[in-house]
C-alpha cells in the first residue's frame, strides 16, 4: 500500500503584499515540487484588509491553483488575528507559518519538515545571522532573553513567525493581542516538544514594517501577561495574594515603627511623621485592593476553565411521584423534571454527588 502524503498547509497573512505575492508562490512553488513525493500542500493566504491588490491578486492566484485558499478579511485585523484566521482554516497534518513579504525563504521549508518528521510538535526559526538594522536587533535579542529567563523556553528566536507546527498543536492555540511573537511558549505551556531551525534573514525587499519602535515597549508588556499567563493562570490569587502580603508587611513594619516611637520616645509619631503615617494606610488600603483582587480573579479563572458548570446548590435528594419528601428547603417546589420512579430512588446525580447527598449533613 502506498503510504498516505502528509498534507502541509502553508498559512501566510498577506497585508499590502501584492507587489511580492506572485513571486512568493512561484518560489514556494518551485520548493514544493521538491518534496511532492513526501507531501502534499494547500496554501492559506489570509488578506487582513489589505488596500491595494493584494486580494485581487490572490484571488487570481487561486483561480489557477486549487492548491491555494484565500480567505478576506472585513478590515486591518493584524498579524495575529491573521494567523489565528489561516490557522483555523488550514487542513494540514503540518501547518507552516511564514510572512508573505520575501523576508522569509521558501528554501528553508524543508529543514522545518524534517525537524518535524524528526517528532517535534513546533519548528522555530532562528534568524542567526541577523541583517536588519540595530533598531530591530537589539531590542529583539532582549526580549529573546527575557523571555527564556522568565518561561525556561531554550529556542533563541521566539519572535519570527516562520515556524512549523503539528496540525493538532497548532488547533489548540487561542492567539490575542499580537500574541504571535509568543507562540512556542504557549505551546510549550500545552506540552508541545520545540526545536529550532537557522534561517535566513534580510531586510525587507519590498515596502516597510508595519510595526514601528513602540513595539519594544508593547512587547514588554505582553511578556507580564505571558508570565501571569504561564505560569499563574490556574491559581491568580498567589500573585494579588503575595502583593497584599508584601503592602500588609511593609505597612504593619511601618507602624509598630511610628508605634515604637510614640511609647518609647512619647513622640506623637502619628502627627509628626504623618507621611510615614500616610504611607502604611495607602499600603493597607492597596493591600485589601490585592486581595480582594485576587478572589475575584480565582472567580473569573473558575468561569474560563470549568464554564456553566457552577450550581449555587446541592441537592440532597429527589424523590419520585407519591413521595415527595427529602427535598431542601429552597428548592422549587413544584418539583418540575421529577420522573416516576420507585420511591426513595433519588435520580439524576453524578455518582460523587450521590454518596454526597447520601451522608448525613
Ligand atoms: N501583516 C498582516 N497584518 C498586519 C500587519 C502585517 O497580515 O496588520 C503580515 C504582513 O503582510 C507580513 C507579515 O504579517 O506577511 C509580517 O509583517 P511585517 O513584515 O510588517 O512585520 P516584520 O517583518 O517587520 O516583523
Ligand atoms: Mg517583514
Amino acid at each position: 500500500m502506498v503510504p498516505r502524503r502528509e498534507l502541509v498547509s502553508i498559512v501566510l497573512p498577506v497585508y499590502n503584499e501584492a507587489a511580492t505575492l506572485s513571486q512568493l508562490i512561484e518560489r514556494l512553488d518551485r520548493v514544493m515540487r521538491t518534496m511532492s513525493g513526501r507531501y502534499t500542500f494547500e496554501f492559506v493566504l489570509v488578506d487582513d484588509g489589505s488596500v491595494d491588490e493584494t486580494l485581487d491578486t490572490a484571488r487570481h492566484l487561486a483561480a489557477v491553483d486549487d492548491r491555494i485558499k484565500v480567505v478576506a478579511l472585513r478590515r486591518n485585523y493584524g498579524q495575529t488575528a491573521a494567523l489565528q484566521v489561516g490557522f483555523d482554516h488550514a487542513d494540514g497534518d503540518v501547518v507552516i507559518s511564514m510572512d508573505a513579504d520575501l523576508q522569509h525563504f521558501p528554501e528553508d521549508i524543508p529543514a522545518f519538515l524534517d525537524r518535524i518528521e524528526q517528532g517535534y510538535d513546533v519548528v522555530c526559526g532562528w534568524r542567526s545571522d541577523r541583517r536588519e538594522g540595530l533598531a530591530r536587533r537589539w531590542p529583539s535579542k532582549a526580549a529573546n532573553w527575557l523571555v527564556r529567563k522568565l518561561t525556561g523556553l531554550t529556542v533563541h528566536d521566539v519572535g519570527t513567525t516562520f515556524r512549523a507546527y503539528r496540525g493538532d498543536v497548532v488547533r489548540q492555540l487561542r492567539l490575542l493581542g499580537e500574541h504571535h511573537r509568543f507562540i512556542p511558549v504557549l505551546a510549550k505551556n500545552l506540552g508541545a516538544t520545540i526545536t529550532e531551525v537557522e534561517i535566513k534573514n534580510i531586510e525587507r525587499p519590498v515596502g516597510n514594517s508595519n510595526y514601528g519602535l513602540s513595539r519594544t515597549l508593547n512587547v514588554l508588556l505582553d511578556i507580564v501577561f505571558l508570565v501571569f499567563y504561564v505560569k499563574y493562570l490556574d491559581r491568580p490569587i498567589r500573585v494579588f495574594g503575595r502583593l497584599a502580603l508584601a503592602c500588609f508587611g511593609l505597612a504593619a513594619i511601618i507602624l509598630a515603627v511610628l508605634g515604637f516611637l510614640t511609647i518609647a520616645y512619647h513622640v506623637a509619631a502619628v502627627r509628626e511623621r504623618s507621611g510615614w503615617f500616610l504611607l502604611a494606610l495607602v499600603l493597607l488600603v492597596s493591600g485589601v485592593q490585592f486581595l480582594l483582587f485576587g478572589l475575584v480573579s480565582e472567580v473569573v479563572v473558575r468561569m474560563y476553565f470549568y464554564p456553566g458548570q457552577a450550581k449555587p446548590y446541592l441537592v440532597r435528594s429527589i424523590s419520585r411521584s407519591g413521595v415527595s419528601s427529602g427535598i431542601v428547603p429552597g428548592e422549587r417546589s413544584e418539583s418540575r423534571g421529577i420522573v416516576p420512579s420507585e420511591p426513595g430512588e433519588s435520580i439524576g446525580l453524578a455518582p460523587s454527588e450521590r454518596s454526597e447527598a447520601g451522608a448525613p449533613r
